[in-house]
């Protein structure tokens, strides 16, 4: 298709019918939007994470199944009467599975059988959704992304197989695309060579949109939320955020690995690859327009934004024996690459070594540090642990080549405790670490210091 525009709503999007009929009204004013992708509806991958906890049993799990119902009924209460048995029996068929892999979670939870309860989010959606264009007199076809979108088996965080995606999305998608109807597809969901589900991540129908973009060769890829736009700063913590009309790739990456929820942090890599623009816009107000993430932009401010990124862990590891010793990083580097641990800043003194990883995005909802992992640095340093921190970053560019930078910056973190500031690894941003507490207050300051009075 020349000119092919994929459309991505997330939760609140579809969170009932109103909101999907306004998005499908969206993707509907665009002739070249012929690709639908979307999340589970608003809270219902949350409840699909409880129940594969394995932590409710009986009650606790009719419950979650009756809110579930109630979530997916209210849609299937609106759409054409005609079509309300199919979709009753759809939705019966799902929380049967759904409540029986919940059963078998209580006896031993595992992140496989975590992907195959999650996905039932996305399968409902996608399916309810194609009955909303019904209503508005459209057609569409519902298309089972697992059948293209082949992942490693990391569940709960799987990895896409770029190449084997692009050949089936070819095979069994892209043709699909040139036919009458609207192709409608799930978000986050994957799976692996054995055609188990897997899923990207929380957050992840962003990068399945733009995955499934390269892989059809898409003009535009379009993010649709319930905000007009990337921001300043997120708008709901900072009334006084400022919508941004035009990002530049590097910007927005920042910004999604620094904590703007707007974009999941992986969602730019295929974009870039392709170079295709990235266009973040409303569904509920799609008139008041959006962002534009393009390869770069005209305006290239040394302050663009600051991001929040909370639930962060502080690990700090000291031994005296690092005085003049060479071989201590990278033996504390090969212990976090065994376990997997992924690490985001790194600070380091003579005889210390600071490292702050990420408490969040976990769909398994476990405590994310091994202690195998801890005792093995206890063998050769001291390792202390510090919880409930948030990183503030401020993102710009050329943020070290332009004087003034960091002492306007520092001036306006100036009155908060600040237990770790890293700088200079990349041009685009500055990160202070700080209390959970004094996130939204440092993040208000700064944002008021640095972009308001810009
Ligand atoms: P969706 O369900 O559509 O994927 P998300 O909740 O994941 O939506 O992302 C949208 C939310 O991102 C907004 O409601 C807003 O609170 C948050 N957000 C964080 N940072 C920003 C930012 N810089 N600009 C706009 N929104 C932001
Ligand atoms: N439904 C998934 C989640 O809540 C994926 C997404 O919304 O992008 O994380
Ligand atoms: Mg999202």
């Amino acid at each position: 298709m020349k000119e092919l525009d994929i459309a991505k709503f997330g939760g609140t999007s579809v969170k009932d019918f109103e909101a999907m009929s306004s998005s499908a009204r969206v993707v509907l004013s665009n002739p070249n939007t012929r690709l639908v992708v979307v999340s589970a509806c608003a809270g219902v991958t949350n409840l699909l994470v409880e129940l594969a906890s394995g932590a409710l049993f009986g009650d606790g799990i009719e419950a979650k199944i009756s809110e579930l119902r109630r979530i997916h009924m209210q849609i299937i209460d609106k759409i054409l009467p005609s079509e309300r048995e199919r979709c009753v029996a759809y939705l019966e068929e799902h929380l049967k599975e759904i409540s029986d892999q919940a059963r078998e979670a209580s006896m031993g939870r595992s992140d496989a059988l975590t992907d195959r309860i999650v996905c039932h989010g996305e399968l409902l959606s996608s399916y309810l959704i194609v009955e909303v264009f019904r209503v508005l007199g459209a057609k569409a076809r519902v298309f089972d992304v697992r059948q293209v979108m082949r992942t490693d088996s990391n569940y709960g965080q799987a990895n896409p197989l770029v190449e084997v995606l692009a050949a089936k999305a070819r095979e069994l998608l892209c043709p699909l695309l040139e036919g009458g109807e609207l192709v409608v597809t799930q978000g986050f969901i994957g799976s692996n060579s054995e055609g188990c589900t897997t899923t990207l991540g929380r957050g992840g129908s962003d990068y399945t949109a733009s995955l499934l973009g390269e892989a059809c060769e898409a003009k535009t890829i379009s993010i649709w939320t319930d905000v007009p736009g990337v921001y300043t700063t997120d708008p709901r913590l900072v009334p006084h955020a400022m919508p941004i009309d035009e990002l530049s790739y590097s910007e927005a990456a920042e910004m999604a690995t620094f904590g703007a929820k707007i974009l999941h942090p992986s969602t730019l890599v295929p974009a870039v690859r392709r170079g295709i623009p990235v266009y973040v816009g409303s569904s509920r107000e799609p008139e008041k327009g959006g962002t534009w993430v393009r390869p770069t932009t005209q305006s290239r401010p040394p302050f663009r934004a600051v991001a929040l990124r909370r639930n962060q862990t502080l690990i700090v590891l000291a031994s005296p024996k690092m005085v003049g010793a060479s071989g201590f990083l990278a033996r504390v580097f090969g212990i976090f690459a065994k376990y997997r641990q992924s690490v985001d800043l790194v600070s380091t003194s003579e005889v210390s070594i600071a490292v702050t990883v990420d408490a969040g995005s976990q769909t398994s909802g476990l405590s994310h540090l091994s202690e195998d992992m801890l005792n093995e640095l206890r063998e050769f340093c001291h390792v202390k642990v510090e919880s409930s921190l948030s990183l503030v970053a401020i993102i710009g560019n050329e943020m070290s080549r332009t004087p003034g930078t960091t002492t306007r910056a520092f001036d306006a973190i100036g009155d908060f405790a600040v237990r770790m500031i890293c700088y200079g690894a990349s041009n685009h941003n500055l990160c202070f670490l700080v209390s959970e507490d004094m996130a939204v207050p440092a993040l208000t300051r700064i944002h008021e210091a640095l972009l308001e009075k810009a």
